[in-house]
């Protein structure tokens, strides 16, 4: 399986909680930034630029905790920022996997995992999701710093040693060849990772340059690949995101699918543009026109598929054709 059970059965039981409840405008997950530094400076990280002013910030557990509940979403990446960086991080995790219906998945560059999983044990609601960008000449130079992919495939196998999910997320680049992804999915593979998510490079309104983004017309060839590996390999995109990314469908955005919360507060319109930071989950939904964001009308939207958009869309798209359902049944459960 792709995907834990547990994790699949929640997220099921909840959507249809709120479908219930006649809620049209819910989250899936909760991106949580509880700071923006990071032992990192990888090239094209939109939140190091847009935060630098507020770089040492970090969110109190206790909001932290708490943007959890307020929001209520089953899923909780905590990410950054380098969440091991966290002073909190701890306590964080525990207190989210305490409560038995959040499941945590920590975005993670690697580097300081040997000192975290020294006081986490594994759990059925914890995974990691450990970053890497290529094999290693590509991986080292993204993150602009020499050892981090030798540093990233040990943590990925002393994890696995010792019984935690772990996924890898790749952001996908202009100079990334199909042949590279191929030989790194086969890899990931071989060090028995549990799933792997393979997204375009997201082009943050920040970022003056852009020449490292895959274009639009560029994106079909590079996914197509990737589309014929997700056969074979433990590829965790959905099937539907992946048939958008090469082109053979369109979809609409769903960014109240993933909130972002960080120490400036609830971030939207979403994961990628910043109109503004609100102070409660509930000033964001107030403040947001969903419509608009959900039909791309934002000029800012143009060329965008990022996964926390699209991949929102496709989750809520399940059950509406028999089609689609059976594709992602299949796709996750074998
Ligand atoms: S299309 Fe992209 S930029 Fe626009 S709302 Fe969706 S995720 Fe944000």
């Amino acid at each position: 399986m792709r995907m834990p059970l547990k994790l699949m059965t929640d997220l099921g039981r909840y959507m249809r909680s709120k479908r219930k409840a006649g809620e049209k405008y819910f989250p899936l997950v909760l991106m949580l930034e509880p700071l923006h530094a990071c032992n990192l400076a990888c090239i094209g990280c939109g939140r190091i630029v847009e935060y630098k002013d507020t770089i040492r910030d970090m969110l109190p557990l206790e909001e932290a905790l708490g943007s959890a509940e307020e929001c209520d979403a089953p899923i909780v990446s905590i990410c950054g920022g380098e969440p091991l960086m966290y002073k909190h991080i701890v306590p964080l995790t525990k207190g989210l996997i305490e409560q038995q219906k959040r499941h945590v998945q920590i975005c993670t560059n690697a580097i300081l995992l040997e000192r975290f999983v020294r006081q986490v044990p594994p759990s059925t609601f914890l995974s990691f999701n450990v970053h890497i960008d290529g094999m290693r000449e590509t991986h080292d130079r993204v993150v602009d710093k020499q050892g981090v992919f030798d540093t990233c495939v040990k943590m990925i196998k002393m994890l696995k040693e010792k019984g935690y999910r772990v996924q890898t997320n790749t952001t996908v680049f202009r100079e990334t060849t199909t042949e590279e992804l191929e030989e790194l999915i086969k890899m990931l593979a071989g060090l028995g990772v549990d799933g792997m998510l393979l997204t375009p490079g997201y082009h943050y309104q920040v970022l003056t340059n852009d020449d490292i983004y895959l274009k639009s017309d560029e994106m079909p060839f590079k996914f197509r690949r990737v589309r014929e590996l997700s056969d074979h390999y433990k590829i965790i995109n959905t099937p539907i995101y992946l048939d958008y990314l090469v082109g053979d469908r369109d979809l609409s955005c769903s960014p109240w699918t993933t909130v972002t919360r960080n120490p400036q507060g609830w971030k939207g319109p979403c994961y990628l543009i910043t109109n503004g930071h609100y102070k409660t989950f509930k000033q964001l939904h107030e403040a947001t026109d969903w419509e608009f964001y959900r039909t791309k009308q934002d000029f800012r939207c143009r060329d965008c598929k990022l996964h926390s958009g699209f991949e929102g869309t496709a989750a809520l798209e399940f059950g509406k054709s028999v089609k689609d359902s059976w594709r992602m049944v299949r796709h996750y459960m074998f």
